[in-house]
């Protein structure tokens, strides 16, 4: 049957029907297993990660690997590529994944080639000879879009592999793989997993020989998750649906809101999501004071949970300096749209 995301989100990854079988998975601590049997070791697999593993498959529409982290499986994938591989990634991203590649391109484990991904053509002229497409849409913290569905066709027609880092837009707004995509990735950590708790992350594919050569990649880098963390994620996912929609409709009043505001110079919203990114008028000391000054909205790095996160990203070393030291990165969370307004406006009264 073909579900609707609101319906697999809960119905996935639960264990098979028989009287007094628990309704949820269990939580499986063993680090080995009776032998004979297709897991026989904790580093393999394990069956809270397998439970986890089918409701994301489920939304994401592909067989689905988890990791320790949303870094462990982006590295995952960047670890199969043969040496000195021809990668195209945005100029501009994720701080951890702009750190690795510049890490492998340095090395010379990769051949980067960094470029503008809201330019089809710079995109598609970078492609010759490349083994990945990197494409992170929409982009972390910057929030630009890619033309994933020219970009993906492009790339296929030429025979490139192509990831998409599904972190920001979810399975809710986008499918990589229905798309074309041959891996979708997530920061299971964000969203999916819903309550800055966990540290996870997962690669999708549709791709056979592919799944199994990622699942080798886990098992040898043991790049591996928890079973605590795994369970914590799948119990998040249950609500990721009706979380996502309430988030995003605080963002999009609020994103209203703050368009209209005398100090906010600059507001990047990509229409869809609960990810804004504004650009505050004023000294950058007066800007970082803003982010301190918030009561409900908590100043942290993240998102993608249910409290409101908010924080200047410049303050961390290692992001871009193509981002605006006035940026703020607000994730919203699942407050009272009132309240969290109040807070941001209280908090823009200290300029
Ligand atoms: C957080 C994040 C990651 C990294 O995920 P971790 O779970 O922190 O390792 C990758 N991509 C995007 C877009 C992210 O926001």
């Amino acid at each position: 049957m073909n579900l609707h995301p609101e319906t697999s989100a809960i119905s996935a990854g639960r264990p098979d029907a028989a009287p007094d079988a628990s309704v949820n998975p269990p939580l499986f601590l063993s680090s080995t297993y009776h032998a004979g049997g297709p897991v026989g070791y904790g580093r393999y697999g394990n069956q809270t990660w397998s439970a986890l593993e089918d409701a994301i498959a489920e939304l994401e529409g592909g067989p689905t690997l988890t990791f320790s982290s949303g870094m462990a499986a982006i590295s995952a994938l960047f670890s199969i590529l043969p040496v000195g591989a021809p990668v195209v990634a945005s100029h501009e991203g994720y701080s951890g994944t702009m750190g690795l590649l510049n890490q492998l391109h340095t090395s010379g484990r990769l051949e980067v080639r960094l470029v503008d991904i809201t330019k089809n053509d710079e995109v598609i002229a970078a492609m010759k000879g490349a083994a990945l497409v990197w494409l992170e849409s929409p982009t972390n913290p910057s929030l630009d879009v890619a033309d994933l569905h020219t970009l993906i066709s492009e790339a296929k027609k030429k025979g490139i592999g192509v990831g998409v880092d599904n972190t920001f837009a979810t399975p809710l707004t986008q499918l990589p793989l229905s798309m074309g995509a041959d891996v979708s990735m997530h920061s299971v950590t964000k969203f999916l997993s819903g309550h800055s708790d966990v540290v996870l992350g997962s690669l999708s594919t549709n791709d056979e020989a592919l799944l199994k050569r990622l699942e080798e990649a886990r098992r040898f880098n043991a790049s591996i998750p928890g079973p605590f963390e795994a369970w914590l994620a799948l119990r998040g996912i249950r609500t990721f649906p009706i979380r996502f929609r309430a988030a995003e409709s605080n963002a999009k009043e609020l994103v209203k809101r703050l368009s209209e505001h005398p100090k906010i110079t600059k507001v990047r919203y990509p229409g869809f999501g609960a990810v804004i990114s504004f650009e505050v008028d004023g000294p950058v000391e007066d800007v970082q004071k803003v982010c301190e000054s918030s009561r409900v909205i908590i100043h942290a790095t993240s998102l993608g949970g249910v409290e409101s996160l908010w924080e200047r990203r410049r303050r961390w070393a290692g992001e871009s300096i193509s981002v605006p030291e006035r940026l703020i990165r607000l994730s919203v969370g699942c407050e009272h749209v009132e309240d969290l307004w109040s807070d941001i406006d209280q908090a823009l009264a200290v300029l």
